[in-house]
Order: C-alpha cells, then structure tokens, then sequence
C-alpha cells in the first residue's frame, strides 16, 4: 500500500523534527575549543550585560547568545567546557602603559591576575637597545609571552642610536637618521613614546618633535608622550607642545596627572584643554593610574643641570648649595620627605623622611651624598585624591598601570583590580559596563586594534570570567607584588592562560602586528 498523502506529510514533519534535534551545534566546525556557558557578558562596547554562552574555535570567538546542543557534542565536540554563572565574562583588559622585561619574566602573572590580557610596551621614550627592534621583538615571540604584547619604540633609544644622544641642537645628519630609523620601525609597531621629562629625550626641541610627529602621521600611528613636565603649573605648556605634535598624528598624554595640583575644577580645566583640542580635530586621547603616588627614578627630583651623574658631579662640586636648596624646595613642594618612599635597597620600604632621620643628615644632603640622581627609584605621594578621581571619571580617559612585574608600587599588581573593587563596586564612581568599556574597547581604540577588546563573533577570544564581589587588589606600597584575586579565568588568544588562581603553563600571548 503507497502511504496516503496525509501520512507522508506527517512522516516528512517527524523526520524534520528529529534532525532538527541532531543538528549539531556549529556544525561548521569540527569542534569547539571553548564553551564558556551563563555568563553575565559585558561586551567591552559600554552596552548593557546580558546573559550568553560564548563559544571559541581556534582563536576567535565563533558564537555569542543561547546555545544548544547535545549530550553527544557535549561529550565528542565541545573540548573544553567552562560554567560562568553568576559571574562577568568581559574582553581581557588592555593596559595602554606598561613596563617589564618579558625576556626575564615572560608570564606576566602579573597582568594576567588582574584581568590584563594585553600590555604596551616601549614606554617613555626607552624601548630596548636593539637596532633594528625587530629582533629583540623576534627573541619575545621565541621566547613566549603571556599576555599580548603591543610594542612602541622609544624616541630616547631611536636618539642614542642615531648619535644624537643628549645633544639639544642634533646635527641634520644624525636626525635625518633617527627619522629613517623611525620610519623604518613604525612598520611594526604601534607608535612612537617619548619621555620628555627624562634624559635624552628632554633636550628635544619642538622642531624636532614635529618632525618626528611628521613620520608618526604618515603611518596613521600614535605618539604616546609621558610629557615634559607633570607639575601643575607646567601642565598647559607640556600638553600644548604634545598637540603641536598633534597638527601631524594622533598623540596621546600618558599617566595623565597633575603633581600638587588639587579639586575638581582644576581636573575639569585639564579636561577642557582635552575637549577642547578634540574639537578642533586633534586626534588626543590620554590614560590615568587610579593612585596618588607616580613611581620612577630619584632624578625627578633633580634639576636638570644635575640629572645625569657627569652633571651631578660638576654640580655637587661648583654648585653644592645651589643644588641643596633646588632639592629642598622641590621635595617640600611634592609634599616633603615623608612623602617619597623609596622603593630600591637597601632602602626599600623607608621614605626619605626616615632616611634623613636614620642618618641624621638633612634629606637634601641625604639625596647628594647618600643617593645621587641615579641611586634610587621611589614612590612620590604628590596627586590629590579628588583631581585624580575627576580625571579617572571621564570617559576620554583610559587607564593604565604604569606597572611592571617588578617596580616596588602596586600599581603593577593591582591596578585593574582597584578600579573594579574600588571605582565600581565600593565607591560606585564608574559603572561596571563603562569601567570595562575604558579598560577594553577604548583602550583598543587607542591603539588602533580592530580586533580585540570586545565580545563580539569574529573578534580575537581575549577573555575574562569574574565575580566582581570577590575582586581584590592586594598589593599595597608596602607590598606591592601581591597578585590580585577573584579573576578566575583569563584566556588569551583563546587559550586558559591562567584560571583559578594558576598559570596555565601556556605563555598564549603574541607580540600583535598593528593594522
Ligand atoms: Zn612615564
């Protein structure tokens, strides 16, 4: 007997139904590498969280939203299966000022424990002394890294290695040289930095940085600038030569601060100096710490004429009172000796107060006889609380760490983890979808990666899975290389780099290409 019309028709829809109920999930890939299942997804665009698994096959995120599949995928295609609830699945977190040597400490736990996937390095206008820096780059990718690696190149390595070293007025040859070299270098990273409160870069003059902003424009590439002078009353002149550089690329001000300058309305005032170039069309942008001491060399504190030893020692000879009382009112204007912690032996963990008293020589005495320009790097309680705050609110502001695996500030430990325990969760100054916004999104942004810094199909699988309640930055001044709890998974490049609190084993970060 044929089958009636009717019964073949209701056959045909069983048939359907159950192949709809074997269809695998992705059935376009052999396989899913990761499932991260009933997470709260913040996606890094600032939008509002909503609940999804998230699938990862090879590198790249292939599905976001409700997935379902069968006991029999679950067990022959999904290979790694991790359960999300209750908790945040954001893109890793991208530190856009960073410090550390990955040839000596290639895992960057550091980094990864506070949600960081991405570092940026070549700061400050060093990167390391390799001509070209392509080699040494080649040596980080051999080696292995554990977080992404986004490489700047230094403008004070690019001046010792074209000859012009501390020179203020360079011969046309050796710029023409720093320039080529520049050129040359920015095929393979992601801008320029300078360091212009430090030597060489601080006898650079304006011509000179337009030129180099010349070549840095040309690449569609970025100058990061930690800038001449953070003290409150040199702030307009040092960011205005930063946007005389901005006629030409996109500049951006690191570690944005003001040294003794306090209140709202003074942040309000640096903000508008921002806003107000945005307007005019020059592409600035700036990142900010969430603490209130800076960390770098004792030769903040000397004065120019003095910060190189060669200098120092004619000073202390022809110039000693000179120097003593430059020393005297500078420290005292950064909020005295108590004030600076050093953070170097055999004086770690003293501030200069303590020293002075331990030794009983004047602090100034103490910095020309004990320390030098070159014998210490310290930590300066020199920000207000509220200005910085200000500035950490706004959302042109991106956030940095300034850390490494090994400075004496826990900044470098504990920085993401503050903003989202402190500036989120306990103070509720940034809500949680902006703060992750300024930390992923943003920060890509920046520096002009496309792919990464949200969640979203298609883009690189740099995760995090947390419960922002369990969120602690550990690390203080008096020990700062506690690592940051309550980030239970950090994926980069879609491998588990670290989860629950260990190293994977896996250094999965990569030394990114720019676009
Ligand atoms: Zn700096």
């Amino acid at each position: 007997m044929k089958p009636s019309k009717t019964l073949y028709l209701g056959l045909t829809v069983f048939l359907s139904a159950c192949q709809q109920e074997q269809q695998p999930f992705l059935p376009q890939y052999d396989g899913i590498d990761l499932f991260i299942e009933n997470g709260q997804v913040f996606d890094g665009l600032g939008n509002a969280p909503f609940n999804a698994d998230i699938a990862v096959v090879g590198d790249k995120i292939v599905f976001v939203g409700n997935a379902s599949f069968s006991e029999k995928d679950m067990s022959n295609r999904i290979r790694r299966h991790i359960d999300a609830k209750e908790r945040i699945i954001a893109p890793g977190f991208i530190d856009l000022h960073s410090h550390g040597n990955p040839l000596q400490t290639p895992a960057m736990e550091n980094f990864l424990a506070m949600g960081v996937t991405t570092i940026t390095l070549g700061q400050d206008g060093y990167s390391p002394d390799f001509n070209p820096l392509s080699i040494w780059m080649k040596n980080v990718s051999s080696k292995g890294i554990g977080t992404n690696l986004a490489m700047f190149v230094g403008h004070g390595s690019l001046r010792n290695q074209s000859g012009i070293g501390m020179s203020d007025s360079p011969e046309q040859g050796h710029m023409n040289q720093m320039l080529e070299m520049l050129d040359e270098t920015l095929e393979y990273t992601f801008g320029l930095s300078t360091g212009l409160e430090y030597n060489p870069g601080l006898n650079a003059k304006l011509p000179e940085l337009k030129a180099l902003a010349e070549v840095v424009g040309s690449h569609d590439k970025l100058i990061m600038s930690h800038i001449r002078n953070e003290d409150d009353q040199h702030l307009e002149a040092s960011i205005a030569e930063l946007l005389e550089q901005g006629q030409s690329s996109r500049v951006h001000v690191s570690h944005l601060k003001s040294v003794y300058g306090a209140g709202t309305d003074r942040a309000n005032e640096i903000l508008a100096i921002l806003r107000e170039a945005r307007l005019k069309g020059i592409d600035i942008t700036a990142d900010i710490y969430p603490y209130n001491a800076s960390y770098t060399g004792i030769g903040i504190l000397f004065p120019v004429w003095a910060k190189t030893l060669e200098q120092f020692n004619l000073a202390k000879k022809n110039r000693r009172a000179e120097l003593a009382e430059y020393l005297r009112n500078r420290v005292n204007q950064r909020n005295g000796p108590g004030a600076t912690l050093l953070g170097t032996e055999p004086w770690t963990g003293k501030t200069l107060a303590n020293l002075s008293h331990e030794l009983e020589m004047s602090f100034e005495d103490v910095l020309i006889d004990v320390i030098g320009p070159s014998g210490a790097s310290g930590a300066y309680f020199v920000m207000d609380e509220v200005l910085q705050t200000s500035l950490i609110q706004d959302p042109i502001i991106g956030i940095c760490s300034d850390g490494s695996p090994t400075g004496f500030h826990p900044r470098g430990h504990a920085t993401f983890a503050k903003i989202i325990e402190t500036y989120v969760y306990d103070k509720q100054l940034l809500s949680m979808a902006e703060a992750i916004r300024k930390m992923t999104s943003y920060a890509a942004s920046i520096l002009n990666i496309s792919d990464r810094g949200a969640i979203k199909v298609g883009m690189v699988a740099d995760l995090i899975v947390f419960d922002p309640e369990n969120v602690k930055a550990n690390a203080t001044y008096p020990q700062p290389f506690q690592l940051a709890d309550g980030f239970d998974l950090a994926v980069v490049n879609g491998k588990i780099a670290r989860q629950n609190g260990a190293l994977s084993g896996l250094l999965a970060g990569k030394v990114l290409v720019p676009e």
